[in-house]
């Protein structure tokens, strides 16, 4: 993995990751496809809004898919038909939020798996083990992922345990994948300034920000991210994980984050909320019933270029699974438009001025 920074403005920075499936403009949006996909996304959709990068969760691919890639020797880019590059989580924010009984051990975590009830045991070594059978182009590190509040005691202890298993993550990895490191430390800085520091001396391809979005209100993950975001290695990628909403990103940016993910885009899309260069739309509200405009006219996805509001409302009422396909596809092309225009401010140098235009049209859609 290459990661070059062309350009910074003040704190942001302006950047070009190659990785061995292709190269990734920054600041960047990875497009979550959980399952392997982009929830009723093609390959040729994501394609078409520019998505240069995807997110698969190891969680839910561990076992049956990556043992079946390895056995037949093909990587997850051949078998979910997705050529550019993916970044794969650890499972860790799955484990910790969608499982139930979870028992932590020093050694790893014993849990429920919400979809079958049957008991797993994972460990960080076999997280990284399942994300190199997989073979993807970023792998990240096991970590616990502690819930909120916490005090700082309890948050202390999670953090130590977290930077024990990115040792044992870090002596699992032997491929040419890149491996990034994960800060924790809950709400407390010192606490994340230690982990940053160890994981430093442990040394990474790349350094996120997890345990974040976690529940916590918004001045306290922004006074996070101000804080540490530009402590952060200056030559590495630095990924704010689990965020978010165009306002919040905006402004991690400006604070020297380079990579993003949300699954807000595809998610909202099938629930009718719609980005657009003036605020979020609700599809549902009735004043759509007869509106033959696209969208956003400002917009050129495929959506926007072939339908109206109109269709989509009526498509949406009667639960035709194309409503979702198409305001996903709007959402995922408004998202990698976003970035792009946010790259080119950074480029000009008039990032200041994108701010205050985003927090005019989305400081009420919070
Ligand atoms: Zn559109």
């Amino acid at each position: 993995m290459k990661f070059n920074i062309k350009k910074k403005y003040k704190k942001s920075r302006l950047g070009l990751l190659t990785l061995k499936h292709g190269k990734v403009n920054t600041p960047a949006f990875m497009t979550v496809g959980t399952y392997g996909s982009a929830r009723g996304l093609s390959e040729s959709d994501l394609d078409s809004c520019n998505a240069e990068i995807m997110l698969c969760n190891a969680y839910h691919l561990m076992n049956k898919i990556s043992k079946l890639c390895s056995s037949k020797s093909i990587s997850l880019h051949d078998y979910i038909s997705w050529s550019k590059p993916i970044l794969t989580d650890s499972g860790g924010y799955q484990v910790f939020s969608l499982s139930e009984h979870t028992k932590v051990s020093r050694s790893g975590v014993t849990f429920k798996s919400p979809i079958n009830g049957d008991t797993i045991y994972l460990t960080p070594e076999k997280s990284i083990e399942t994300q190199q059978m997989l073979g993807s182009d970023i792998m990240m590190i096991f970590d616990e992922c502690p819930s909120y509040p916490l005090s700082k005691d309890e948050t202390q202890e999670s953090m130590e345990l977290s930077l024990y298993w990115a040792e044992l993550s870090k002596k699992t990895h032997f491929t040419d994948q890149a491996l990034f490191g994960i800060v924790q430390g809950g709400m407390y800085e010192d606490l994340r300034e230690q982990s940053l520091r160890e994981l430093i001396k442990i040394g990474f391809d790349g350094y996120a920000l997890g345990g974040l979005s976690v529940g916590e209100p918004k001045p306290i993950r922004e006074r996070i991210v101000a804080g540490l975001a530009s402590k952060l290695p200056d030559d590495k990628p630095r990924y704010l994980m689990g965020v978010g909403k165009p306002i919040d990103i905006i402004h991690a940016v400006s604070e020297g984050v380079d990579m993003f993910d949300c699954v807000i885009p595809t998610r909202n899309g099938r629930n009718g909320q719609l980005f657009t260069s003036s605020g979020i739309m609700n599809i549902r509200n009735s004043k759509y019933e007869n509106d033959l405009k696209p969208i956003d006219e400002a917009c050129e996805c495929y959506t926007c270029k072939n339908y109206s509001r109109s269709f989509l409302k009526h498509l949406d009422k009667c639960n035709d699974s194309l409503a979702g396909r198409l305001m996903s596809i709007h959402n995922v092309y408004f998202y990698q438009d976003f970035m792009k225009t946010i790259r080119t401010a950074i480029d000009n140098g008039t990032l200041d001025q994108m701010i205050e235009k985003v927090d005019l049209v989305y400081s009420d859609s919070q």
